[in-house]
């Protein structure tokens, strides 16, 4: 009896327990599972070893042979029982993206027998034949090598079957052929100038970093539709196409709910992205139909930068399986918001002091200034170099286009810390305090509430948001290493400057407070013009800025010539970040990539144009004209002309069109023709940014006019009405 009774209870459970779902596992629990952290270094390690490792993370200690030897032997012992069959070098070209060349672990020798290898010589460096990378003509044909090198303050970390290693790449002549080579030298720079400066402030022993929070937008289009548009496969955005009769007015888009097939494919992201380590945390719909947003938590510049270029290839994937396309150009559809990629960027201390923080004394609130007033100072000398860094033939597109910041960079304070600026310009010199030590420094107390207080301006490029600055002006597609890898520079060149300044001071005999305030004043006083907190969008603030002696340049090729400006090469040189050989390829690459770029969209433009469009709207014009001529077999004179008239109109129209299409388009090939005949890459990249550019917007005006004329059963690529609402 009692034990059926127990039976019953038995079934039941068991049946539940088929019924139930099974938990959704916790994200602690795989949290990092596909990087080569901490927690899997213990289990492959010796602790001696991790020791070691640990000291050339957090140090910059360069490992030596025999421990990396040991280190490689754990690494691949781990990657393997992960189901790595292969390893990479894992960098990132200055093509953009990043680049892997797989090896297997598997070494076959002799006759049909195979080992397994991976030493500390593979870990640490790599040879690669890379002439295929863009240079700058730092590498010549007959000297084509270049090197990956390890970075181990970034982990490894397994994705599909391969080890990925991350490294720099470097040429034969030790030049660097990547983002990340500056990117590190820019961290050591910033970090020594910032722990200069803080010894005034009785900060000692406390490494400094920048970090960097970047805020990734994109968009999804359905993959049967994606493989049906040439321009988008080729070029990354549609080069024709009407705009649909709604796109983003009603403005519902933003913070609604995601779509169902979006959310899965926004799940499984964040999954994989958990697994690498990826920090993501918040996500949302943009301001654009199927345009949305992925943002993690904020992380050191470097770790944060491979985290979003990890995430970038992720995407691709992860869209790939729920039938999308991700977009990750910053102006896929024109005449619809473009997509940026916002680089909220600090500095700061590994015990947790914000150096772009206010604070709760009159000490802090100096040392917020302080930096405050040398990152605006930085940014003011070097307005030009920033734009330069953000600055790329797709996102020129966004730019200036009442959507993003203008193709000027400028910052906005908001009113606390302007009046906060204002205060310390009126302010004389320090009193001493009746009775007590101390100074008062004429700095009014900054609301502790005031983080979350700052009022926002999203026009500004450069907005300071209450503990950070929010770069706007970056782009979707960038690697931000570049813009990131500027502010880092600027910032510790100028920081040397005031160091210099201060100490001069001190030196004359003023006492280190008085000289830090009046220097501090000054640097502010310099650079005021840098600062506007007004509306970016409007055409009175180009003019102001032009005034102000502000760059306005909006054409990248031309705004490229700052790269190996005298004042760049100074700076970069002061700093260690980039020789005068390295700035000049920099330029160079470019140039060159702006006109390959600019190069393939307009060939693929004319393509369409030729190929799909003429004909289609010819067959429909014949069709009209077929049409036409048989009303005339039913009509007579007078009847006919009344009711052929439309008809005969949108005849001579598409004529026009078609027309106008074809003689643009043939003559924007035949300048493509003769330009990239062109040997230096800077006359040549004008010369597409000049000839070609107002090409392509001449011939699409006359292939969106035929999109709204011709049959639309006949119309052979997908719409923007398609491609831009998911179902
Ligand atoms: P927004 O309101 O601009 O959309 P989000 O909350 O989406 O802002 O993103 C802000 C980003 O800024 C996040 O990545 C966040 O971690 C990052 N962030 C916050 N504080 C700092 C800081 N001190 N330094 C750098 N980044 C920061
Ligand atoms: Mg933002």
């Amino acid at each position: 009896m009692v034990n059926s009774r127990f039976r019953a209870v038995e079934e039941a459970f068991a049946k539940e327990a088929v019924v139930a779902e099974p938990p959704a596992p916790a994200t602690s629990d795989y949290y990092g599972c596909n990087v080569f952290n901490r927690k899997n270094m213990r289990k492959y390690l010796s602790s001696e070893i991790r020791q070691k490792v640990y000291e050339s993370i957090e140090k910059g200690v360069t490992l030596e042979r025999d421990v990396a030897e040991q280190v490689a032997v754990g690494m691949k012992r781990w990657a393997q029982d992960m189901g790595a069959t292969h390893y990479t070098h894992w960098f990132q070209p200055l093509t953009g993206g990043t680049a892997e060349k797989h090896d297997s672990f598997a070494d076959p020798y002799g006759k049909g027998e195979s080992i397994e290898v991976f030493s500390g010589k593979i870990l640490c460096q790599q040879e690669s034949d890379a002439s295929s990378f863009p240079n700058g003509g730092l590498r010549n044909t007959f000297e084509a090598r270049g090197y990956t090198a390890w970075d181990p303050s970034s982990p490894a970390f397994v994705m599909g079957d391969r080890l990925c290693i991350p490294t720099v790449f470097i040429s034969y002549t030790r030049e660097a052929l990547d983002y990340k080579t500056p990117l590190l030298k820019s961290e050591v720079a910033i970090a020594d100038a910032v722990t200069d400066v803080l010894k005034y402030f009785g900060i000692e022993n406390d490494r400094v970093f920048s970090y960097l929070g970047w805020e990734q937008e994109y968009f999804l289009v359905d993959s049967s539709l994606y493989a049906e548009r040439p321009d988008l496969i080729m070029a990354e955005r549609t080069l024709i196409g009407h705009s649909s009769a709604r796109n983003q007015q009603l403005e519902d888009h933003y913070f609604g709910s995601i779509p169902a097939r979006v959310l899965e494919f926004m799940k499984d992201l964040e999954f994989e992205c958990y697994k690498l380590g990826i920090p993501v945390k918040t996500r949302h719909n943009e301001v654009a139909p199927n345009q949305f947003e992925i943002a993690p938590v904020y992380e050191q510049a470097n770790i944060a930068i491979d985290h979003n270029l990890l995430l970038m290839s992720l995407m691709r994937t992860v869209a790939d399986k729920h039938g999308f396309r991700v977009l990750l150009h910053e102006k896929p559809f024109a005449g619809v918001n473009g997509s940026g990629k916002h680089c909220n960027w600090s500095i700061g201390t590994e015990s947790g002091i914000g150096l772009l923080s206010p604070g709760k004394t009159d000490l802090e609130n100096l040392r917020f200034l302080t930096f405050m007033a040398n990152v605006l100072k930085a940014v003011y000398d070097n307005n030009a170099l920033l734009k330069a860094s953000i600055l790329t033939a797709s996102n020129a597109h966004r730019l200036g286009a009442n959507e993003a910041p203008p193709a000027i960079i400028s910052s906005f304070l908001g009113t606390q810390v302007t009046e906060a600026f204002n205060e310390l310009l009126s302010s004389r010199d320090m009193v001493k305090l009746k009775g007590k030590v101390g100074y008062s420094l004429g700095i009014p107390q900054i609301p502790g509430l005031f983080m979350d207080n700052t009022d926002r301006n999203r026009t500004s490029p450069f907005a300071f948001t209450g503990n950070r600055f929010e770069l706007r002006a970056v782009g979707s597609s960038a690697n931000c290493s570049s813009a990131v890898c500027v502010l880092n520079t600027i910032t510790a060149y100028q920081l040397k400057r005031y160091k210099e300044n201060v100490d001069r001071r001190v030196a004359n005999g003023t006492p280190v407070m008085k000289a830090l305030l009046d220097e501090t004043r000054e640097t502010y006083r310099a650079c005021q013009k840098i600062c506007f907190d007004g509306n970016g969008y409007s055409e009175e603030w180009k003019a102001e800025a032009a005034k102000r002696g502000l760059d306005c340049e909006t054409s990248p090729p031309l705004a490229y010539d700052v790269l190996a400006s005298p004042r760049t090469i100074e700076v970069y040189k002061d700093t260690g970040v980039m020789t005068e050989v390295e700035l000049k390829a920099r330029s160079e690459i470019d140039w060159e990539i702006y006109s390959k770029k600019i190069e393939i969209e307009a060939r693929v433009l004319a393509d369409l144009t030729a190929n799909h469009i003429l004909p289609v709207a010819t067959r429909y014009q014949s069709v009209l004209l077929d049409n036409v001529s048989k009303m005339k077999e039913i009509f007579d004179g007078e009847e006919y002309s009344v009711v052929a008239a439309g008809e005969i109109q949108i005849i001579k129209d598409i004529a026009m069109h078609i027309s106008k299409a074809r003689n643009l388009a043939d003559g924007m090939e035949a300048d493509v023709d003769e330009i990239c005949e062109i040997e230096e890459e800077r006359a040549k990249a004008i010369a597409f940014h000049d000839r070609v550019v107002p090409y392509m917007e001449k011939v699409r005006v006359h292939v969106d006019a035929l999109e709204m004329i011709v049959d639309d059963q006949m119309w052979p690529l997908p719409k923007y009405r398609e491609l831009l609402f998911i179902r």
